[in-house]
């Protein structure tokens, strides 16, 4: 009988298929509820299957696989380890930084274990929270007070609301950013309660149109790093030293989103002299915000360093308790910066990979090919190519890296791509003229293994 309604009752109950015998181990795996929702998914996928196309019923054996799979997906942890081969180092939907050793040890022993998070152990009264970095960051960056919070989104949220609600805050044009499609500028000024200001033009904003636009309404001038884009060619904008000045002189807040937030001389990560870096920030803006996983190289806080009068001022305002940082990225924060203060850049994983040479890179991408080549029978060559910052940080800055590419005896580079990001350990890597490009930078030293396995299968497959 193929009649819609006797296909459809022909689909065995909840009951029966609970009894099934592949069932049970996974109802002790995942749990009787999550295996009754499964199921209840596959039946009502067939269910509308049956319906769509008199060809469909129910099929013991494909919805035994129908749901295996679906269980064995269920049994792994959504959020896992990806190799990341593609050479940017802080990649935005990978993750951002990665947190130093010592970093990740602070923060297990603080998630594992009572600690002094708000109780000071030398008076024996309530503490405060944010005081187990704040003098850090004041030595790091210069700044006389300083406040962490979630991120650099809530951090100039709460910088905003906090300073400038129900005033005008004067943005030049050229620096109105959206960074990863939610934060917009304008959209947070808006959210802060206040009145964005727009002065100049897309690529040349003078420091009289700032000058012009002040009025007794005016609280603030902000300049906004352009994390992820570039205006080039007939270009000009205030220097720093040059708005502090004008705000002052019209008592208003001087305030820098610094967006990236490098914590050191820009030589030592071989960035241009120009980058924005947090102490140059902070030695002119009242307020500085940045974000603690971005070339920081930190854990996803957001920093706000500045003058002492203003961060009472933001400490105090409500938003703050909405937006504060948790008590396990506090104490990997506590611990990168500690790794600042002592110079250990090269501990700081971030810092390292953006400070690995070519001859180091070529070295390891030799080494690579050598090991490839032992196990797999296809063409492999070590090359150079174009590694990023990335992460909404420099955008411009390219950085010289090696790599590796294999060409697949008879399938495209997309092909194999798709073959390694469906692995237990998916592995993301670059393509080029139909070969797959890995980038050494930003692979581990125990990754080598798996990642070779890992092409190893998607070669031979
Ligand atoms: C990345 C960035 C932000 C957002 O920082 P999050 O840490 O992602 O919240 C804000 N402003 C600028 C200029 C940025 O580059």
């Amino acid at each position: 009988m193929s009649d819609v309604k006797q296909r459809l009752i022909d689909i065995p109950g909840m009951d029966i298929i609970l009894n099934y015998e592949w069932v049970q181990t996974w109802l002790e795996k995942l749990g009787r509820i999550r295996v009754k929702r499964i199921i209840n998914k596959e039946l009502a996928d067939i269910r509308k299957k049956i319906i769509e196309s008199e060809e469909n019923r129910f099929i013991d054996e494909e919805f035994k696989d129908s749901c295996m799979s679906s269980f064995a997906f269920a049994s792994r942890p959504s959020l896992t380890h990806v190799i990341n081969a593609s050479g940017v180092v802080i990649h935005t939907n990978l993750g951002r930084s990665l947190i130093a050793d010592e970093a990740v040890k602070a923060m297990c022993e603080s998630a594992s274990h009572y600690s002094n998070l708000e109780y000071d152990l030398k008076a024996g009264t309530r503490g405060q929270r944010n005081s187990h970095v704040e003098d850090l960051l004041c030595t790091l960056t210069g700044a006389e007070a300083s406040l962490v919070v979630n991120n650099n989104a809530g951090a100039v949220l709460l910088a905003l609301s906090a300073l400038a609600k129900d005033s005008e805050v004067i943005v030049s044009r050229g620096e109105l950013v959206e960074i990863g499609g939610s934060f917009r500028i304008p959209d947070i000024m808006n959210l802060s309660g206040a009145f964005l200001k727009e002065v100049g033009t897309t690529n040349r904003t003078h420091l009289y149109d700032y000058e012009r636009a002040i009025t007794e309404k005016t609280s603030m001038l902000l300049k906004v790093h352009p994390s992820n884009f570039r205006i080039e060619g007939f270009t000009t904008s205030p220097e720093r030293k040059e708005l502090s000045k004008l705000a002052h002189d019209n008592h208003v807040i001087f305030m820098e989103d610094a967006g990236s937030g490098l914590l050191v001389e820009n030589d030592i990560l071989n960035l241009p002299s120009d980058e924005t870096n947090i102490k140059t920030c902070a030695s002119y803006a009242d307020i500085v915000t940045f974000s603690g996983d971005k070339l920081l190289g930190g854990p996803q806080i957001g920093g706000i360093a500045g003058r002492k009068a203003l961060i009472d001022r933001i400490k105090k305002y409500p938003m703050a308790r909405a937006l504060r940082v948790d008590k396990v990225t506090l104490a990997g924060f506590e611990s990168t910066l500690r790794l600042y203060a002592q110079g250990m850049y090269d501990e700081i994983p971030t810092l390292r990979m953006l400070r690995l040479s070519p001859e180091d890179l070529k070295t390891r991408a030799e080494k690579l090919a050598e090991e490839l080549s032992r196990r797999i029978n296809a063409l492999i060559r070590v090359i150079e190519v174009e590694d990023a910052a990335g992460g909404g940080s420099c955008p411009e800055i390219k950085l010289k890296g090696w790599g590796v590419s294999l060409k697949h005896k008879s399938e495209g580079a997309g092909h194999v791509q798709k073959f390694l990001r469906g692995l237990d350990v998916p592995v993301l890597c670059g393509a080029r003229d139909d070969e797959i490009v890995i980038h050494v930078r930003t692979i581990l030293d125990d990754e080598y293994e798996t990642l070779i396995s890992a092409i190893e299968g998607a070669m031979n497959a």
